[in-house]
């Protein structure tokens, strides 16, 4: 079956993200971050997998680990077959981290080897910034990734802003 691959790193807010899109609580919010390391698959209606990577990037390990987690991510993302669209989650309040461009970079160079599944820019916790802050940290994501302003998109589990863009993306991406 198809994967919808969710990705970024640890506290950026994505098991929230999983939790608000499947109107459920299959995702384990805020536990101890860098415990659990452990790749989630959630089977629905037997049609795809949302795929929940371990976040990368915790802070309070060391970097030897920290590297480790980010090859399993790496690895996975390259060897899969059947990704559809990975949704790469950024904290809009935040400069993208090395880890955030060190992952970006393989995906991008997948993306553009095989005509690969599409990335989103899912800008999470929206809600935590004013309209205006919130266009300015757009720009300033988006000239440090390299990505165009319209591929972001603000999401909050709060307001729900967001929330229709990336089903409307998670449903095209399958068909
Ligand atoms: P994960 O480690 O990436 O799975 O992050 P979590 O989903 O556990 O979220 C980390 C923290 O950010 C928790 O305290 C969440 O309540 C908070 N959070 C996640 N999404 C939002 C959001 O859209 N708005 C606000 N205000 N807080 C959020």
């Amino acid at each position: 079956m198809p994967e919808i691959i969710f990705l970024g790193r640890s506290n950026v807010g994505k098991s929230s993200l999983i939790n608000n899109l499947t109107n459920s609580n299959i995702a384990k919010v805020s536990q101890v971050p860098g415990k659990t390391q452990l790749i989630n698959f959630f089977n629905v209606d037997n049609k795809f997998y949302l795929v929940d990577l371990p976040g990368y990037g915790y802070a309070k390990v060391n970097k030897e680990k920290r590297d480790e987690w980010n090859r399993e991510i790496i690895l996975y993302i390259k060897n899969r077959p059947n990704i559809a669209a990975i949704f790469f989650l950024l904290d809009i309040r935040r400069v993208p981290s090395s880890d955030d461009k060190d992952v970006l970079a393989l995906l991008k160079e997948r993306e553009q080897k095989e005509d690969f599944a599409k990335i989103l820019y899912v800008l999470t916790k929206a809600d935590k910034l004013s309209k205006n802050e919130l266009q300015k940290q757009k720009g300033i994501i988006a000239t440090e990734l390299f990505v165009n302003q319209m591929d972001m998109i603000p999401y909050s589990v709060l307001s729900k802003v967001g929330k229709d863009v990336v089903l409307r993306e998670l449903n095209s991406s399958l068909l």
